[in-house]
């Protein structure tokens, strides 16, 4: 179906070419999560990393690829804005999986330079200055940690959000260098994620069962309400602006950075917005 691993040299970058990708995507396009991950751990082994921010279908995945292979690598952003809940996750999966979490941290010179301009709200000013926090303490650490990777490993799904409805299982990542983006989830609804996480008893983010629907940062996440998007909790002062942070969201759709500049380009009028760009 579709070809063996390869043995790799650590020194070489092992990156899908456009024709290799399209035709691992249709190979893959009907095959399980559980075979994505067996395919792509066999393909990348320790240059291959599930980015998650504990949501359910992070932990699905976490929990599908530690079945595969306990050594899986794992990485997650502590914005400094987290829920503690979140960090009680951390612990959570370090005890169960035996597992060390990496985590990536914000630059400081960074976020002190932007807290000083413009203070530590600065979120809730405008959605430049949102933006602006998120590429710092989101887009920046996830570039990091990308940064070392030939492939990551993302919770995507295609009926998430309008803007994932066309991601494939392996595709090019060029926002990010090039390195290969894997969605095993694309294919699956909520429905089958929750039928997983329940049938394996994964763990669950506590805020869930608060009323959360999306989990990110404590000050821009909410509850959400019966009939809302799942993502409406998120950012949810803002009108006409994409439900991405950059992580998971990115951080996992890659097309975050052009929705952000297209915004910040159009939203800009005049030049105390410009100078808001990062
Ligand atoms: Fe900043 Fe909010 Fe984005 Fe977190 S979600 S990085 S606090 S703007």
């Amino acid at each position: 179906m579709w070809n063996a691993a390869v043995a790799l040299d650590n020194d070489e970058r092992d990156l899908l070419d456009e024709f290799e990708a399209g035709q691992i995507a249709v190979d893959l396009d009907f095959a399980s999560p559980q075979e994505v991950l067996r395919w792509t751990l066999e393909r990348w082994g320790q240059k291959v990393a599930i980015s998650t921010s504990f949501q359910a279908e992070g932990m699905a995945l976490l929990d599908m690829a530690w079945r595969l292979d306990p050594g899986i690598r794992v990485f997650t952003v502590d914005t400094g804005r987290l829920p503690q809940e979140t960090y009680e996750m951390i612990e959570t999966v370090r005890a169960r999986y035996g597992m060390s979490i990496e985590i990536y941290f914000p630059d400081a010179a960074q976020v002190e330079a932007m807290v000083r301009l413009q203070g530590p709200d600065l979120f809730k000013k405008s959605v430049p200055a949102r933006l602006r926090c998120c590429n710092v303490r989101k887009v920046e650490p996830i570039r990091r940690a990308l940064a070392g990777l030939d492939a990551w490993i993302t919770g995507l799904r295609r009926d998430q959000w309008a803007s994932r409805a066309n991601i494939r299982k392996v595709e090019i990542d060029h926002d990010h260098g090039g390195l290969a983006k894997i969605s095993p989830l694309a294919d699956w609804t909520a429905a089958e994620v929750e039928e997983y996480i329940q049938a394996h008893d994964v763990p669950v983010h506590p805020l869930y069962k608060q009323g959360y629907t999306s989990i990110g940062c404590a000050p821009c996440t909410r509850a959400t309400k019966a009939g809302e998007d799942p993502r409406a909790g998120r950012w949810w002062w803002e009108t006409n602006a994409p439900k991405e942070c950059g992580i998971h969201c990115p951080i996992e759709t890659g097309g975050f950075e052009h929705e952000m500049e297209a915004i910040v380009h159009l939203g800009a009028k005049g030049p105390a917005d410009v100078g808001e760009r990062v």
